[in-house]
């Protein structure tokens, strides 16, 4: 065991005896979420385990940017689950990050396992490998699958390290370590083609998508004083640009960008009427922290959370980064 968690051993022992398993991720999965599942969901099929893997509370479909990535032609509807008395929870900050659909199933398990990297996970599971020091559950899910006994090969590596690179900003963010690079040095080694999975994830956009970062990058407005940037995408934006919200991940780093503020969010509009904001800090802001207060979560540099008014969250956070 490479990291500190105490229950490594005990999660590494079950998923080794365990037939049946049940693998979920996070709703709305970004990289290091599919990466995970999926690797997750190969690694112990090698192992001649019977897995489910699942997110989200309608029929799961990989993003477009990740419908690349192996093992996705296996995802089981939430609906649809047989009951497993073993279910493994990725890179799930908070229990209902399973979704309301997934996270009864969970409930309902025997064993529950929690893995994940995001500071403030209450431990919801049974098992916790909580690990906030690692760049990815990817990383965690790669180490305990070897030690589990699985035999890593080139498309369980490929998730893998989809995981890695995504959640690390290409190796750039500071949860980067030299054990990330190690591990994905390792991953490439199995013949991974990062060439590709780049420009899968990076530049496989539809046009309307650069008309979407228009809009998204005209309307941003930045308060200097705090060093605060914003902007927001409409439902309406996205009808008009024929971009699904799956695709509107990486409009957060467009907005960071500038050298003139630490903190930037984006306010995205959700069929409910209400707007998922997405932050990030570039320190020493803890952007968890103000997710937190808001009913969210998520790390001290990028987190998430849920709000009624973009201009009343935006006065809030404003008042709160004031000099
Ligand atoms: P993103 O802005 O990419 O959606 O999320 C940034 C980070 O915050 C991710 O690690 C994500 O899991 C976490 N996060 C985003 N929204 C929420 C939320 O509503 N609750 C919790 N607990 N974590 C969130
Ligand atoms: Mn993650």
């Amino acid at each position: 065991m490479r990291y500190e968690a105490k229950d490594w051993d005990a999660v590494v022992e079950v998923l080794r005896n365990a037939t049946e398993i049940t693998v979920a991720c996070h709703v709305n999965p970004d990289g290091d979420a599919l990466g995970s599942l999926l690797g997750a969901t190969l690694g112990l099929r090698s192992l001649g385990k019977r897995v489910q893997p699942t997110f989200n509370d309608t029929a799961p479909v990989l993003p477009f940017g990740y419908s690349f990535l192996p093992g996705g032609d296996g995802l089981v509807a939430p609906g649809d689950l047989v009951d497993a008395p073993v279910f493994l929870a990725l890179d799930c900050g908070a229990r209902d990050r399973l979704g309301a659909l997934v996270e009864p199933v969970a409930m309902r398990a025997g064993t529950l396992i929690n893995i994940d990297h995001h500071p403030g996970n209450e431990d919801f599971g049974h098992l916790n490998v909580v690990v906030t020091t690692a760049s990815s559950t990817a990383e965690l899910v790669t180490r305990l699958l070897v030690d589990a006994g699985v035999e890593l090969d080139r498309d369980i590596a490929t998730c893998l390290y989809t995981g890695i690179v995504t959640d690390t900003g290409s190796f750039q963010y500071s949860n980067s370590t030299s054990e990330t690079l190690r591990i994905a040095a390792e991953l490439l080694d199995l013949g991974v083609d990062k060439t590709e999975i780049a420009r899968s994830v990076y530049e496989t956009a539809p046009f309307g998508y650069l008309q979407l970062v228009a809009l998204v990058l005209s309307r941003a407005r930045l308060f200097p004083e705090e060093r605060f940037i914003y902007s927001f995408v409409k439902l309406e934006d996205l009808r008009q640009t024929s971009v699904p919200m799956e695709e509107t991940d990486k409009l957060i780093e467009l907005i960071r960008a500038t050298r003139d503020a630490d903190v930037a969010a984006i306010f995205k509009e959700q069929e409910d009427g209400r707007f998922r904001a997405s932050m990030r800090s570039k320190g020493p802001v803890s952007v968890g922290k103000i997710a937190r207060e808001r009913g969210g979560g998520g790390h001290e540099l990028a987190a998430g959370f849920t709000v009624d008014s973009i201009e009343e969250s935006v006065a809030g956070i404003v008042a709160e980064l004031e000099p």
